[in-house]
């Protein structure tokens, strides 16, 4: 059934230029809302066909505020205002945005003035508020949008007012929620608003400022110059910002993966840091395994040089006709030698200054792991030659009679 079409604008409060878009908008929301189906045995109710909820309005207001204030009071009023504020503000933005887009595809409407209409109508009918829309305002589709307008029967500053209760700060947040999400979704550009004065805290009236989220607080602040509420009060005014706390996540989850990206770059030039390290100091083993075995190699060469240039020259001297002190005097000779090698001898050394200087070369080809046919080649004797020498060798080591390798031992001696 269609009801004959108003003539007169009387649900939202708009500028002149307006009015025929808006009263058209008000004779579809008034025709959509006329026909309600109640049935409480299903638990339904519904308008043209569309299913709705009520809610108590004090539920979602002043007695939401008191329920949150309660349960946050250890966080102090401040952070409990904001949870409630933000929650609230979030809710009502994305109904805002949802019932936009569901009236634009019902009415068939495209233009953005034509699909913003409907908005304030709508709130009328489902009992928000009436809306009165101001001279000033600018709805464009780009971030050069500004509305300013005034709820003068917002559910949310009644609610204050039935309590005889006096807020310090507005409270009208399901409102500014809601209508910006409206508008949002009919300009097609992110969209917030702020109440500047409202009536559960003394003001006039219920009076919004909406724009976009970088505009916001400079149009605040124009405002403020001309209002007669002094600017100190428009500094305290929340920004609020659609799912703010989901900006910070992402906020904090990229802040974290920027995080990790640096943990791991320090991570990999660390390991390649390492692995020089390690290289380096493999060729520094290398190296000092290459000295310690020279400086051996040299002690072995100063001990049979003086086995075999002074040794035997000191013992033909004794055998001489010599004198009492000329005896005392190589006594003396051979004790200091004795005391200059005596530094650089080590185990293997001392046990090898009881050995011939042959019998030494062939003791350090045979630890070098020669075997006995090759040492004869190298020293250019018989093999004969070497099996004796071999034989002298274990018998001064004291090895004779004993299932000892002389390699093994002679490697034993170096350890
Ligand atoms: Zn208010």
């Amino acid at each position: 059934m269609t009801i004959p079409s108003d003539t007169a604008l009387n649900t939202v409060s708009v500028p002149d230029d307006f009015r025929p878009i808006f009263l058209k908008a008000q004779n579809y929301v008034r025709n959509y809302f006329s026909t309600i189906q109640r049935d409480p045995e299903k638990g339904s109710i519904k308008f043209s066909g569309e299913r709705y909820i009520l809610i108590r309005a004090a539920s979602m207001s002043k007695e939401f505020f008191d329920m949150m204030m309660n349960l946050y009071k250890d966080r102090g009023e401040k952070e409990a205002r904001t949870l409630s504020f933000n929650f609230l503000f979030d809710i009502a933005h994305s109904i805002g945005k949802a019932d936009a887009k569901s009236f634009f595809s019902k009415m068939k409407v495209s233009d953005p003035i034509e699909k913003l209409s409907a908005g304030p109508v709508h709130f009328a009918y489902t009992g928000w508020a009436s809306v009165k829309i101001h001279p000033l305002s600018n709805p464009v589709p780009d971030k050069n949008f500004y509305l300013i307008y005034d709820h003068p029967y917002s559910f949310e500053a009644q609610a204050w007012l039935d309590k005889g209760e006096k807020a310090n700060f507005p409270v009208c947040v399901m409102n500014a929620g809601y209508s910006s999400g409206w508008c949002e979704e009919s300009f097609g550009v992110p969209l917030v608003t702020a109440e500047v004065e409202c009536r559960a805290k003394g003001d006039r009236h219920c009076r919004f400022i909406m724009a976009h989220p970088s505009r916001l607080k400079d149009y605040i602040t124009d405002y403020s110059k001309k209002a007669y509420i002094k600017y100190e009060h428009y500094k305290k005014i929340d920004i609020p910002e659609f799912f703010k706390r989901k900006r910070l996540q992402d906020e904090i989850k990229d802040d974290k993966v920027h995080l990790e990206k640096l943990v791991q770059k320090r991570t990999d030039k660390l390991e390649h840091a390492n692995q020089r390290l390690e290289e380096a100091n493999i060729a520094l083993k290398v190296i000092l395994k290459q000295m310690e075995q020279k400086e051996k190699k040299d002690k072995e060469n100063f001990l049979i040089n003086i086995k075999q240039s002074i040794m035997p020259y000191l013992q033909q001297l004794e055998q001489t006709d010599i004198s009492r002190g000329q005896q005392v005097l190589l006594d003396r000779l051979e004790k200091n030698i004795n005391q200059i090698a005596s530094p650089l001898i080590s185990k293997l050394s001392s046990n090898y200054l009881n050995l011939t200087p042959m019998e030494i070369k062939v003791a350090t080809l045979v630890r070098d792991g020669i075997v006995n046919k090759e040492i004869a080649q190298i020293l250019n004797v018989s093999l004969n030659t070497i099996t004796s020498h071999r034989y002298k060798i274990r018998t001064k080591l004291k090895l004779r009679n004993k299932s000892i390798n002389l390699r093994s031992y002679l490697l034993s001696l170096e350890e």
